[in-house]
C-alpha cells in the first residue's frame, strides 16, 4: 500500500511558515519549539523539526541527531522551570497511535508525582498562560 504523502498545509508547517502564531520557546536552523494549545499538562511543549515529514517512519535519520538535542535542551528546561519531578517524552505515528497533526514531533511535559496527564487533545488552555509558559521554559532556557 502506498504511503500517505507529506501535507504542505497540516497546521505545524503552517505554524513553521509562520503563517499560524505559536509561542515559541526555542529555534535554531534545524528545529523549533512551541507550546501545545491543547496541553496534557502545564508546561507541554512541541518539538518539531523544520524538515517535513509526516512522522518519524518517513523521516530522514538526519532529523533525529538535531530533533533530540533539543527534546533534551527542552525537557531539562521544562524541569527546570516548572519545578517538576520527571519529564514525558512521547511521539505518535498515524492516526491508530494517537497522531492528529501530520509533521513529526515531540511532545515533552513536566510532571509531577501523583498527578496524572489530562487527555490528550482535550481543551484548549488561554492564550495568557500558554504565555506566561513559555516564559518560563524561555527563562530556564537561558539559565
Ligand atoms: P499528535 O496527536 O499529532 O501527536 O499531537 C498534536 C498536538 O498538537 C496535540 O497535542 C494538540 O494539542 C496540538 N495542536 C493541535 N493544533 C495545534 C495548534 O494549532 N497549535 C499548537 N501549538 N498545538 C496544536
Amino acid at each position: 500500500m502506498a504511503e500517505t504523502p507529506y501535507d504542505t498545509d497540516n497546521i505545524f508547517a503552517k505554524i513553521l511558515r509562520g503563517e499560524i502564531p505559536s509561542h515559541r520557546v526555542y529555534e535554531d536552523e534545524a528545529v523549533v519549539a512551541f507550546m501545545d494549545v491543547m496541553p496534557q499538562g502545564p508546561g507541554h511543549t512541541l518539538v518539531v523539526p523544520k524538515a517535513p515529514s509526516r512522522n518519524l517512519l518517513d523521516a530522514d535519520p538526519s532529523t533525529f541527531g538535531p530533533l533530540f538535542t533539543v527534546v533534551q535542551k527542552v525537557a531539562r528546561a521544562v524541569k527546570r522551570g516548572f519545578g517538576a519531578d520527571g519529564v514525558t517524552v512521547m511521539q505518535f505515528n498515524e492516526p491508530a497511535s494517537g497522531q492528529t497533526v501530520y509533521h513529526l514531533h515531540v511532545h515533552v511535559i513536566p510532571r509531577f508525582d501523583g498527578i496524572p496527564l489530562k487527555p490528550h487533545t482535550g481543551g484548549m488552555e488561554k492564550p495568557e498562560v500558554l504565555a506566561q509558559n513559555a516564559e518560563k521554559i524561555r527563562a530556564a532556557l537561558r539559565s
